[in-house]
């Protein structure tokens, strides 16, 4: 078997949950399953290197029958070989090797046939919902820790001290929800962050948080994603035009177009001060179309 040596297409960026395609190559995995590749995909890959939004679910149709994908992740291949998820040895852009989505199959499908992609619609707004309130949660967790930051650091978009990207551990986007783990150790003091007294002011803090989050639904600020190229691993850029700036970060994953969408984000935290561990949940109600 001879691998594409173009990364796949995806239109999930755009939004998109069903695509026409066809199958480029067929691998054969352990416990009987198969990796499919095709050219072009709506279906959205886990990526290992930072599994913050899960791979999308749904059916891949082949000549009229449905074929579930059981998982979607991403792979590299040197055109010899596949590796898949964790056992990618390369990093991107690593030259002779190319990036794909492989859709992880209990049948192998056909080389060189045409199929339908559909993911399940329902699911990916959940994880976009999820997902773009998670990096506004994130803005507004910044702007209420300001006070607690006593040397200078880098900004985000909206001149906030960042927290987020100076302590984010973990983030898992869920659906219409997020779970993002900081840690508060020695090196985030060193940078100049006061983590005293945090605990009795945790409540505060979220109620300031979500009167910043509601204000924002409240503007309808827009969001959209900037497309480099239509390859998997082409740059994309979350932007959010928020009433105190505009933040621009990388972002691999999928979202609503506005805050207008929502009914309302909110935070609560939870906190385990012994190992400096900060929780903060992100939960989203969207408003019915
Ligand atoms: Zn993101």
């Amino acid at each position: 078997m001879y691998f594409p040596g173009t990364q796949t297409e995806v239109s999930y960026p755009h939004g998109v949950t069903a695509e026409a395609a066809s199958v480029i190559a067929v691998s054969e995995l352990e416990h009987g399953r198969f990796a499919i590749l095709t050219d072009r995909t709506p279906f959205h890959p886990i990526d290992p290197r930072w599994p913050d939004q899960g791979p999308d679910q749904g059916i891949i149709v082949a000549e009229g029958l449905p074929f579930e994908v059981l998982d979607c992740v991403i792979g590299a291949t040197d055109g010899a070989d596949l590796f898949i998820g964790k056992d990618i040895p390369v990093r991107r852009g690593t030259a002779g090797w190319v990036f794909v989505v492989a859709h992880i199959l209990d049948e192998p499908l056909v080389v060189g046939s045409s199929v339908d992609m559909v993911c399940d619609a329902e699911r990916r707004h959940g994880l976009s919902a999820g997902h773009t309130a998670c990096h506004v949660a994130a803005l507004a967790l910044n702007r209420v820790l300001t006070p607690r930051w006593n040397k200078e650091i880098p900004v985000d978009g909206l001149g906030s001290p960042d927290f987020d990207q100076e302590a984010l551990d973990t983030s898992r986007i869920g659906i219409n929800s997020a779970v993002d783990v900081y840690r508060l150790g020695k090196s985030l003091r060193k940078k100049g962050f006061n983590a005293d007294d945090l605990y009795p002011e945790l409540l505060t803090l979220a109620a300031e948080a979500n009167d910043l989050l509601a204000s924002w639904v409240e503007a309808a600020a827009p969001v959209t994603l900037e497309i480099e190229g239509p390859g998997v691993t082409d740059k994309r850029m979350w932007v959010c035009e928020l009433p105190q700036g505009t933040q621009r970060i990388p972002c691999g994953g999928t979202h609503l177009g506005s805050l207008g969408q929502y009914e309302k984000i909110e935070i609560s935290f939870s906190y385990d001060e012994p190992i400096g561990k900060l929780t903060m949940r992100t939960a989203a109600t969207v408003l019915v179309a």
